[in-house]
């Protein structure tokens, strides 16, 4: 599979609302491999974040959590747009799962700021509805609506019915939600027509939420004629969730409670425990256990309510803190998995630091200047040498030589953030640095570089040296100065300059002042 018919694949993974999370996940887990194979970091990248969210969709919040991190990451890192309004938008949902309204909304508002003109009709449209989600969770439901209407009015201008459905679906259940059970019925309303026009069938879950909307607005006997239909929709073999089918005998047995039709009430509940034990559903067995206390309560059956009520309060106690466990251990996932990517970023940060100066090292060097010398035709360098740094050592001591390194160091550093803000000061060993001047003709990085030169040599340097003069010879090199534009032409270049510095009688600055020409001193 080449790269653009993988791409293509993934794209029918990622703008896709409605599927079977496991039968997905395989597909999503040998797309990476296809990806990796093509050695597309890309695609790899996509590739995971499917089954980050897959694994979301089959309630693994945990492993959701563990393997959106370096996804993320990557695609902050290289600027993926696209794929960060994604990952943004797969730990709004994760942040949902968990509870915390607040995350859950700001990952939500970002992965709609990032759509860009590369974002597909699908995420323009499902970003915002999800946005309305985070909205209407954290009680925002006038913002909420605004975002529902877009989403639904993009949809219809994109000619995508079958997303508007969608945008209604969620739609409706927010207002349902949020206790707004007249608009919520209007919803469903407009919900019902499109369905009608296009000739959707509506599903079945879709079915319980309308349903639950009538039975809230008083239409008992219509809310359990569209359960049943339900029912008898989800038995047509669709592919609904595990704990389907128990939730909507749940909500037809409550239509038939309201009805007074207790008898039939009590069996579709009664059907619906079953369900529960055989699944091991505990959230949707509260609700029945809570349900039979009404029922019992309505039949006039007032201990055996109690007694169902004190089973409810007891079941939803223990969820409860089942729940809360499984919060904590997806936050402690999450916390462990950016602690470990925290410690490598301080790990590579400090292997390219020398550690008694605090200086970048050659590695950060090596990794930094080639790409500096192949695009920055005014870039400069100089080398600068500690004179006679040997007598320091000699006649005070290593650790006072130590401390003027640092000191010499300190000085090189802020007096070039100064000159240059994005310039930088290499230890590149003993008693030798180097000074990076991006943007800096050599004539004009001279003097700036012979300022350093004075400032070092005018130094309070008697406290720590007792009089021992400390000055630096100085060997400069510009782009233009090297034959060829090479890390190891210029830095010879600019060596040869320290030599001459050396040999002209040290504490000066020594360059070329014409291309290849011939040395001459500040
Ligand atoms: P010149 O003016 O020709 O550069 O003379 P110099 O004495 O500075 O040069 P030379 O290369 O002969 O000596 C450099 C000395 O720097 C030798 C070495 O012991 C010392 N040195 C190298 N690294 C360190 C360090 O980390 N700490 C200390 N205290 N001394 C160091
Ligand atoms: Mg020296
Ligand atoms: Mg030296």
């Amino acid at each position: 599979m080449d790269g653009e018919r993988l791409s293509a694949a993934l794209l029918e993974l990622e703008d896709e609302i409605n599927w079977d999370a496991a039968a997905m996940l395989e597909r999503a887990v040998q797309l990476e491999e296809l990806a990796l194979a093509l050695g597309d970091e890309l695609l790899v990248a996509r590739a995971r974040l499917s089954q980050a969210n897959l694994h979301m969709r089959a309630g693994d919040v945990a492993g959701a959590a563990r393997r959106i991190w370096k996804v993320h990451q990557w695609a902050v890192e290289h600027d993926a747009r696209q794929l960060t309004s994604r990952t943004h938008l797969v730990w709004s949902n994760i942040h949902r799962l968990l509870g915390d309204a607040a995350q859950c909304l700001e990952h939500a508002v970002l992965s709609v700021e990032l759509l860009d003109e590369t974002a597909t009709d699908h995420m323009r449209i499902w970003h915002r509805v999800k946005l309305g989600d985070a909205l209407s969770l954290s009680g925002s439901m006038d913002a909420a609506r605004l975002r529902y209407r877009q989403a639904a009015e993009l949809s219809s201008r994109l000619g995508r019915p079958d997303l508007l459905l969608a945008v209604l679906n969620n739609f409706a259940y927010a207002e349902y939600a949020a206790g707004h059970h007249d608009r919520a019925q209007q919803v469903t309303g407009q919900l019902q027509d499109v369905a009608k026009t296009f000739g959707f069938r509506l599903d079945a879950s879709l079915l319980d939420t309308i349903g639950a909307i009538q039975i809230e607005n008083g239409q008992h006997a219509e809310a359990e004629k569209t359960l049943l239909a339900c029912i008898d929709l989800h038995n047509d073999g669709n592919q609904d969730d595990a704990d389907a089918l128990a939730e909507y005998l749940l909500t037809l047995s409550r239509a038939q409670r309201c009805l007074a039709a207790y008898g039939r009430a009590q069996r579709s509940l009664d059907a619906s425990r079953r369900l529960c034990v055989e699944r091991e559903l505990g959230h949707v067995m509260v609700r029945v256990h809570q349900e039979q206390a009404e029922l019992h309560a309505a039949r006039g059956e007032f201990a055996e309510a109690f007694a169902a009520h004190k089973e409810f309060f007891a079941t939803y106690t223990r969820q409860h803190s089942l729940q809360r466990e499984a919060q904590a251990r997806t936050r402690q996932v999450m916390f462990e998995t950016e602690e470990a990517r925290q410690e490598a970023e301080r790990f590579r940060e400090q292997a390219r630091r020398d550690p008694l100066t605090g200086l970048r090292n050659r590695r950060y060097l090596n990794e930094q200047l080639p790409g500096l010398i192949a695009t920055d035709p005014e870039l400069t360098v100089a080398i600068v040498d500690l004179d006679h740094f040997k007598r320091i050592n000699d006649e005070l001591s290593h650790d006072v030589g130590d401390r003027v390194l640092v000191q010499a160091a300190k000085l090189l550093e802020t007096e070039l953030a100064a000159v240059t803000p994005r310039g930088f000061v290499v230890r590149l060993g003993g008693e030798e640095f180097l000074m990076v001047l991006p943007e800096t003709p050599t004539e004009q990085a001279v003097e700036k570089i012979d300022a350093i030169r004075r400032t070092i040599k005018g130094f309070s340097w008697e406290t720590l040296t007792a009089g021992v003069p400390v000055t630096v010879s100085v060997g400069v090199a510009g782009v233009a100065d090297a034959g060829k534009a090479t890390q190891p032409a210029l830095l010879s270049v600019a060596d040869r300059h320290l030599y001459a510095a050396k040999h002209g009688g040290r504490d000066r600055v020594v360059w070329s002042r014409t291309r290849h020409g011939q040395a001459s001193a500040a």
